[in-house]
């Protein structure tokens, strides 16, 4: 019973061993046809001595026909050879090569069986080992097929050994016998050739299965190299490349830095430059527009300064609205004023954001490599202190740091030590410069004006020692130090005539100060109603919040504010109306020109007009000459401060200054003219 299924079994064409099958047909399509051939050999080789016993149907019709069907089948099979077969196909020529077998076998054996009943007994031999010879032949032809190979034993030798066996021929039975045993060993060699081929197969799909894996592994092991590469890259940019504009970031600025100063120096190369700039009135745009306007102004920014240096040009993005710059070509180098002019040119024009089109300066610093810096560090700094210099004295063109610049270093080195050591009570001193109402030429009050005249280093410029004070930290101490002998000083002066007193943007963002001047004001005998603050635009724009929250307290004294050399900074008309102002200077570099340029006469004719409509006091400074007070008269202008009227005076020149008032007409009532303020 257990038997039946494993024959049924036997059989069957095992569809899943896809392999195998494909090997058995590939093996059957070029051992068939051959086997054929042998066949129609043998067919014809028997009927040749039967010509004159048998009937021809025997004898030629059915080897004719036999050879005619062997040569149909043979056709598509040596077509097969080498072709892509699918399947599918496989399949159904191996199912079909069984039957066929087995038809073939009853053909031989029945067509065996009526030639013997003609031949003679030396022919019916000749028919048996035919019989025997193709059986062995289709048996190794077919070996690749066992089911066939047992089919065609079953249904050849079976009949034939049993008709041989039982007749009285004695030779018949010994071949009878011959032929099982030899048929037996046979089959026992195809049952162990077709396994030694099963095992072929099989280890032949491993290999290639194997092959394909590692083939995979391969595949996997480039696919995670190149999402390490993907990764070291990203890794990469993130750690040199600015997001936002896609610049070299600062860290990466510095390594390319250090590595030119290195290869220049093996190169016995002379000359790099570094460049630092900032863009001027950046701050603003983002207070006022937002920060993704500020972002947006940043990339345009970087993209229009990328499109001006070119390749050959190394630029940086290193913080903020800060992008640092280094120069290598000899002829770059030759003309780094010119590029740095180019730069300021073209960041000059007009930037379209989505909020507003805007606009926006740059300054830019550049120093050069050995001559004046030989370190990245020091390259950086002295760069920087041309981009300061530049801002402070040459607003708009570019600086190279230069011996000149040293000796500025050198010298302010040694006036913040001698300031350091100062003493401030003796040596600072104040000059006051008046300032008149041009109606009547009357003063109306004055500005108080540093001096220091250190015993070591003699006068020293107010801006220079303001300016040393204020990186020093101690500009506060001098802030008291000079308000109180202003304050002191102004006592004396006539009635109604106000103190304009400078503050620095490091006054307003320091409590200590602010506090300190508000307990000054308040115990000295001036009135705080006639004393006036100066601050500048950059003091006020650097922090807005906490100027503005100083000079609401120096107001809430009664104090006035007066916004100081107004235009020359980058502040917006919205910072004029949100802070407590009371009156405006007009910067004097508005008036050195008025005679002769139409333009500064249109910004100061806005600037005026501003003021009346915003109701503000304004003063016009640095007014040196009649044409210049005749042309602002015509304007419209009320107050002038100049060296038209006076230089800054010393204090008993400028009580004598101040009591000229006397013989001057009055134009209007005191009453009235504090009421403008
Ligand atoms: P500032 O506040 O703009 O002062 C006016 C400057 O213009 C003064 O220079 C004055 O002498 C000068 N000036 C006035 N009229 C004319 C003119 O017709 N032609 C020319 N060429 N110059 C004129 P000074 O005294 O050298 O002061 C320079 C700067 O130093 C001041 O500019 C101010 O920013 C700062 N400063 C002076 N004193 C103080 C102070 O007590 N505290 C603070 N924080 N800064 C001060
Ligand atoms: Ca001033
Ligand atoms: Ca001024």
């Amino acid at each position: 019973m257990i038997l039946f299924p494993r024959v049924i079994n036997f059989f069957k064409i095992n569809v899943s061993a896809k392999e195998l099958n494909r090997e058995r047909h590939k093996a059957l399509m070029q051992q068939v046809p051959m086997m054929y051939f042998i066949l129609v050999a043998n067919m014809f080789t028997l009927v040749w001595p039967h010509m004159h016993h048998a009937p021809m149907l025997l004898t030629l019709g059915v080897p004719i026909i036999l050879t005619l069907f062997f040569i149909v089948r043979s056709y598509p099979m040596v077509m097969k050879i080498g072709k892509k077969v699918s399947y599918d196909q496989v399949v159904k020529d191996l199912n079909s090569t069984t039957p066929r077998a087995a038809i073939l076998g009853v053909i031989f054996i029945i067509w065996a069986y009526f030639l013997f009943q003609y031949g003679m007994p030396i022919m019916k031999i000749h028919i048996t080992f035919f019989l025997y010879f193709s059986l062995i032949c289709c048996s190794f032809f077919l070996m690749q097929m066992l089911q066939s190979v047992v089919t065609l034993l079953i249904v050849i030798l079976l009949p034939s050994v049993i008709y041989l066996a039982t007749s009285d021929v004695m030779v018949f039975k010994s071949v009878a016998m011959n032929i099982t045993l030899v048929s037996l060993g046979i089959i026992y060699l195809l049952f162990c050739q077709f396994q030694n081929f099963k095992n072929l197969i099989r280890q032949r799909s491993v290999l290639s299965r194997s092959k394909a894996a590692i083939a995979d592994q391969a595949d996997k092991l480039q696919t995670m190299n190149i999402e390490l590469e993907l990764t070291n890259v990203r890794n990469f940019k993130l750690a040199n490349l600015d997001t936002l504009t896609n610049l070299p970031n600062r860290r990466s600025f510095f390594t390319q830095l250090d590595q030119l100063i290195e290869k220049h120096d093996k190169l016995d190369k002379k000359k790099l430059i570094v460049g630092l700039l900032d863009l001027d009135g950046f701050k603003r745009i983002n207070d006022v527009f937002g920060h993704p306007a500020g972002d947006c102004l940043l990339i345009k920014a970087s993209e229009r300064l990328s499109d001006v240096l070119g390749e050959d040009i190394i630029l940086a993005r290193l913080g903020g609205d800060e992008f640092g710059i280094i120069l290598t070509s000899p002829d770059d180098i030759e003309n780094v004023l010119e590029i740095g002019a180019q730069i300021c040119d073209a960041m000059r024009q007009g930037f379209h954001l989505k909020e507003a089109s805007v606009q926006i300066g740059t300054t830019v610093g550049f120093v050069e490599y050995p001559s004046m810096a030989s370190s990245s560090q020091l390259l950086f700094e002295r760069a920087d202190y041309a981009l300061c210099y530049s801002k402070q004295n040459s607003k708009g063109s570019p600086v190279l740091f230069s011996t000149k610049h040293e000796t500025i270093i050198k010298d302010v080195a040694e006036i913040e030590q001698t300031l350091n050591n100062a003493d401030l009570e003796a040596e600072l001193e104040i000059v006051f410069q008046p300032i008149i109402d041009v109606s009547n030429t009357r003063t109306v009050g004055f500005e108080a004006l540093a001096r220091w005249n250190s015993p070591t280093l003699g006068k020293v410029r107010p801006d220079i020692f303001i300016g040393a004070a204020e990186q020093m930290g101690i500009i506060g101490k001098l802030t008291t130090v000079l308000l109180e002998k202003a304050l002191k000083a102004a006592c004396e002066w006539p009635k109604d005539i106000y103190l304009s007193f400078n503050l620095s943007i490091f006054d307003l963002s320091s409590d200590a100060t602010i506090l300190k001047i508000v307990s000054l004001v308040q115990s000295s005998d001036f009135p705080n109603k006639l004393i006036v603050f100066e601050v500048t635009e950059t003091a006020v724009m650097n922090d807005f919040q906490q100027a503005n929250e100083s000079l609401k307290m120096l107001k809430l004294l009664g104090a006035k504010i007066a916004l100081d050399d107004f235009g020359t900074g980058y502040s917006s008309l919205s910072y004029v109306q949100c802070m407590p102002l009371d009156r405006l200077k007009i910067d004097r570099s508005f008036i050195t020109n008025i005679t002769t340029e139409s333009n500064s006469r249109n910004i100061v004719q806005t600037i005026l007009d501003l003021c009346n409509n915003l109701n503000l006091y304004c003063i016009v400074e640095g007014v040196e000459t009649s044409e210049q007070l005749e042309i602002l008269k015509s304007m419209g202008c009320d107050y002038i401060q100049g060296f038209y009227f006076s230089r800054p005076l010393n204090h008993q020149a400028t009580i004598e200054f101040a009591n000229r008032n006397e013989n001057l007409p009055k134009a209007e009532s005191l009453q009235e003219q504090w009421s403008r303020l």
